[in-house]
């Protein structure tokens, strides 16, 4: 009885609230999802039918479309160039300014294509068998639709928002972010200022045909260059020199390729080899669990492991190191007087570069050998990306919502555009739709011979985006 009036009182409040203020109350916009799907499907098939392979690019044929397709339903955008057919498009939604504006972005170039191993033609997004195939498919232009699709139903709906929803679609991401997002980054920044960012880079994992966890990218390594010079005497090669630079070079690579740097966490690795221990066959979650304490021997046995069976986990646990270039001599019977090897270093975000090329001198150990970055290729060191932002926790609750699993927060080896954000301080997070593992072996992954994404997956995905957006930028 008591119960009974407690309830109704309860309810009484609820809906005192709701009249009192009516942006609280507000439903779920209504969303006719076949009709979207029809028009995901529309739009995605048009931009992967554009060859934006980069280099050259030509990243304006898609950057063209989403201008147009944006500015029949009245959303105003806005074309970027600084080289020609390289054009970057900004788009934006007005919010109310009581939260700063969240970025979504999507890159429209793609890496190249060798058509002759395709089975399908990379630019025909040929759908079979509830798959879609093509150049893109799941790098970037899933992405790139799921933000459009977002960015129409918001304005469709007449969504208030507490926030801008920017929607950037950049150029150059594979090969030439200086027509992308350093350009963007460095001459029109206030255009995609943010708090927040969601991009690639991120996405679920199905096995067996199931589900089995998201994976968020939070993080990444730090790319440099590092080049290895040794010099010495030239001279005939008929009299062996001890100085021979080629003979040091070889000595100092092989130190360094099998050299172990110090296994270090970072917040982000932490958590995902925490949250990788609840759920993993038990003989891998004792290695996930032994990594956590980094300076014990049964984490360096099974960072061996991952060397070995797993190598992306071992290199995010470490600062890595691959030599990949060598050159030196001119013919045969000539001891050169230089020899050179480029070292593709990959520095976990804790790591500073200067220790580190101390380090890898005392491995070296030869004064006939110079270790030096190069400056090539740098991206700036972007502060790893937090847990429990308000953003983490959308995304963990969109992820329940449309794929009903656990989401662990990841760090890329390889480098994304968001390092460039994450170095103005915008907390960044990639995302994306679920793909199988079993892909990867079958040569269906991203950059592979033959892309492709299960259809069912990318409307998944469009509407993991949806209720992420709204739930963090809707008026509440
Ligand atoms: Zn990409």
């Amino acid at each position: 009885m008591l119960e009974h009036k407690r309830m109704r009182l309860f309810k009484g409040i609820l809906a005192a609230l709701a009249l009192s203020t009516p942006l609280m109350a507000q439903s779920q916009p209504s969303v006719d999802w076949s009709r979207v799907q029809t028009e995901t499907m529309q739009h995605y098939q048009a931009l992967l039918r554009m060859d934006t392979s980069d280099p050259p690019g030509n990243e304006s044929l898609a950057a063209n479309y989403l201008k147009q397709v944006l500015e029949r339903e009245g959303i105003p955008a806005q074309l970027f160039e600084t080289e020609p057919n390289r054009a970057n498009l900004v788009a934006r939604l007005k919010g109310n300014g009581k939260k700063r504006p969240l970025l979504m972005m999507g890159h429209t170039d793609v890496v190249r294509v060798d058509p002759k191993k395709w089975t399908f033609p990379p630019f025909s997004a040929t759908r079979d068998g509830g798959y879609i195939y093509g150049r893109g498919t799941i790098d970037d232009k899933d992405n790139l639709v799921a933000s459009l699709i977002t960015v129409l139903l918001l304005k469709r709906n007449n969504v208030p928002l507490d926030r801008d929803v920017i929607f950037l679609a950049e150029a150059g991401e594979e090969a030439a972010t200086r027509v992308g997002i350093e350009y963007m980054v460095g001459q029109h920044f206030p255009e995609i200022d943010a708090e927040y960012c969601l991009a690639e880079g991120g996405g679920t994992t199905r096995s067996g045909g199931r589900v089995q966890f998201a994976q968020i990218q939070a993080a990444e390594k730090v790319p440099h260059t590092i080049e290895l010079t040794a010099v010495g005497t030239s001279g005939h090669g008929s009299v062996p020199r001890m100085d021979n630079p080629v003979v040091h070079l070889a000595a100092a690579v092989a130190a360094l390729g099998s050299w172990k740097p110090p296994i270090r966490l970072t917040e982000t690795t932490r958590e995902y080899f925490t949250r990788l221990t609840t759920f993993a066959l038990p003989q891998d979650a004792a290695r996930y669990r032994a990594v956590l304490s980094p300076d014990s021997r049964a984490a360096s046995d099974a960072v061996d492991y991952f060397a070995e069976h797993d190598p992306s986990k071992a290199s995010m646990l470490r600062s890595s190191l691959s030599p990949t270039l060598l050159s030196g001599g001119l013919q045969v019977n000539v001891i050169p007087s230089e020899a050179k090897a480029t070292i593709d270093v990959r520095l976990l975000p804790v790591e500073d570069p200067a220790a580190f090329l101390d380090a890898m001198r005392k491995v070296v150990n030869d004064p006939l050998v110079k270790v030096e970055y190069t400056g090539q290729n740098i991206r700036p060191d972007g502060r790893p990306a937090r847990v429990d932002t308000e953003v983490f926790h959308a995304i963990e609750s969109a992820v329940v919502r449309n794929y009903d699993t656990t989401t662990i927060p990841s760090m890329s080896t390889g480098a994304t555009d968001m390092a460039y954000l994450r170095a103005k301080g915008i907390q960044c997070y990639g995302i994306g739709s679920a793909t199988d593992l079993e892909d990867v072996a079958k040569g269906f992954a991203a950059h592979s011979d033959q892309e492709r994404l299960l259809e069912s997956e990318l409307h998944r995905f469009v509407r993991f985006n949806w209720d992420l957006v709204l739930d963090l930028a809707r008026a509440k």
